[in-house]
């Protein structure tokens, strides 16, 4: 093979430093505000994020970090966890964001198998480290992000960060580092088995934030103030501490307390006029608004995705709120962003209904990112919006095998998402469901999120899950599970009733079961898997009929 002609161009690896140096220089004043697990507000800029973030490099280094080595944090939204992404992946080690509501033995196998080597935890967590700290024997620091004062009361020898920080000067240099070494590392819930590494790159990272930004994307901007409300260790709050400070945006951290009044007065006290999250939390807030009777005052645009966003919550914040939603889909092993609910201008002259519809969906996908469904001989499927199948994508920020994982899960050089989907005509892409969540009756599918999306429309719903219940002649039919609004009743008919005209007749639900809560994953989507063993011997009324 002849040798290409080169370009002749400056070979800048892209770095996760590159960004934060970004918004330091040139968004210098830009402001970082937290409210802190102390209690209080924290303000500071870019400028003195940057710094900091520096000096956190110079004490791991200190503590003889190297490069590659695994730095965990476990934290919330904050402004010390956002230097621990900065300080750690700046001189080349990886930061590796854990999910503190997993059980404490599924922290204890993540933490095992990146064999971290410091773990930076909020002093919330204190407890937590304590019983995780005994199962962890290879970690050789536990580092409570607050300084001497605050320190808690623990059983573990801790250090404390501030005191780390102190000793350092913060007059450093941010290496140039191989773009394609490893920056992150998020795990992903574990719903089925262990929690699965998902490690991405310096380039992979720097991408991302590039296509996150972009107007038919994320869409961020300098004249932003964004609140992240997915949490920092939900897939790097889907790239927000990187798009941030890429655009030169405002971070507004919201610390610990995401009911829906705590986020409600942080955004209008910081002006927020963008945030995300996934469904649950902004069920939260907007109750708490209704309750209130109060209204925005700057927030106007809102990433929802983590799980499909309900039309009725979309119809909420659009018409009622005039915040525009941007349903988005993604996933942990791909950084996560692959589509979003933006139309084109040529969609946005359809009538109101149309492009209803199209912003329910979970959208285009972004520059980066490509996709396909197939059926389950690996043929491709038409994008006719009707043909569902296999969601399988690749892409700059897809992985191509999980950490300290030999067998490649590509098919062809795909990756398969696990989710089963329709794409229509303009390219958009409907999730109909998790593979394993979808309920096959008679040998037909019927889309659980449907369902569910039926149901929430109901002013009596609070939230719904629909899981599949075994029956003896249709092998699964639709069970759905509701927990009903307070003060608002509706009966098991009622409900039934409310299916008539809005779902194709065979896909109504054979019973509707009442409860106070449904379960939650760690990251706040429905866990099915536990409700379906819950429900494991319910006996649905239509069995019993096919019985007699
Ligand atoms: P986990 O839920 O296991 O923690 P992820 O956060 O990576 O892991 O979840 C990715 C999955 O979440 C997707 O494969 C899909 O099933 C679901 N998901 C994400 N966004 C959406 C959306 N907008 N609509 C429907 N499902 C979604």
């Amino acid at each position: 093979m002849t040798t290409p002609l080169l370009g002749q161009m400056m070979d800048t690896p892209l770095n996760v430093s590159s960004l934060l140096a970004h918004a330091a220089r040139h968004f210098g004043n830009t402001e970082i505000v937290s409210r802190r697990l102390e209690g209080d507000m924290h303000r500071y800029t870019y400028r003195d994020c940057e710094k900091r973030a520096k000096q956190l490099a110079q004490a791991l280094i200190a503590l003889g970090v190297q490069p590659g080595e695994r730095i965990a944090t476990l934290a919330w939204c904050g402004y010390r966890h956002l230097e621990a992404y900065y300080g750690t992946t700046g001189f080349g080690s990886v930061c590796h964001t854990i999910n503190p509501r997993l059980f404490p033995e599924q922290i204890a196998y993540i933490v095992n198998h990146a064999d971290d080597s410091y773990v930076l935890f909020d002093i919330s967590f204190a407890e937590l480290v304590d019983t995780l700290a005994p199962q962890c024997p290879k970690v050789r620091g536990w580092i409570a992000l607050t300084d001497d004062a605050h320190l808690p009361d623990m059983q573990t020898p801790v250090m404390s960060y501030e005191t780390l920080l102190a000793a350092q000067g913060g007059v450093y240099e941010w290496p140039l580092i191989d773009e394609r070494a490893a920056s992150y590392l998020c795990y992903t819930s574990g719903t089925t088995g262990n929690p699965k590494g998902a490690l991405y790159s310096h380039r992979t990272t720097v991408l991302h934030a590039y296509g996150a930004s972009l107007p038919d994307a994320m869409s961020l901007s300098a004249r932003d103030s964004v609140l992240p409300v997915v949490p920092m260790f939900h897939v790097n709050a889907w790239g927000i501490p990187h798009a941030a400070p890429l655009t030169g945006a405002k971070l507004v951290f919201p610390g610990k307390d995401l009911d829906g009044k705590s986020l409600y007065e942080l955004m209008e006290a910081e002006r927020v006029t963008y945030s995300a999250g996934v469904p649950t939390v902004w069920l939260g807030l907007l109750t708490y608004m209704k309750q209130a009777g109060v209204r925005f005052s700057s927030l106007n645009r809102t990433v929802i995705g983590g799980s499909a966003c309900p039309p009725a919550m979309l119809r909420t914040f659009q018409d009622d709120y005039g915040v525009e939603v941007i349903h988005a889909w993604g996933m942990t092993e791909m950084s996560p962003l692959g589509t979003l609910a933006k139309l084109t201008w040529e969609q946005s002259q359809r009538s109101p209904d149309e492009q209803r519809e199209l912003r329910e969906k979970q959208g285009h996908v972004i520059y980066g990112v490509d996709m396909k469904i197939v059926d389950p001989d690996g043929n491709e499927l038409p994008w006719d919006g009707v043909a569902f199948g296999d969601l399988h994508v690749r892409g700059h920020w897809v992985i191509n095998r999980y950490f300290r994982n030999e067998d490649s899960p590509l098919v062809d050089g795909w990756f398969p998402t696990g989710d089963v989907a329709t794409i229509d005509p303009d390219s958009f892409l409907h999730i109909t469901d998790r593979s394993k969540d979808v309920i096959k009756s008679g040998g037909e599918w019927i889309s659980s999120i449907d369902i569910e999306n039926v149901a929430i429309a109901h002013p009596a719903v609070a939230e719904a899950a629909c899981i599949a219940c075994a029956h003896p002649k249709w092998t699964e039919r639709p069970l759905l599970v509701v927990v009903k609004r307070k003060g608002i009743d509706v009966t098991r008919d009622e409900l039934i009733a409310f299916y008539q005209g809005k779902v194709a007749k065979w896909w109504i639900p054979d019973d509707v079961v009442f409860v106070d809560e449904l379960p939650h994953t760690a990251t706040g989507k429905l866990q099915k898997l536990k409700l379906r063993e819950i429900f494991r011997d319910h006996v649905l009324p239509s069995a019993l009929e096919g019985a007699a």
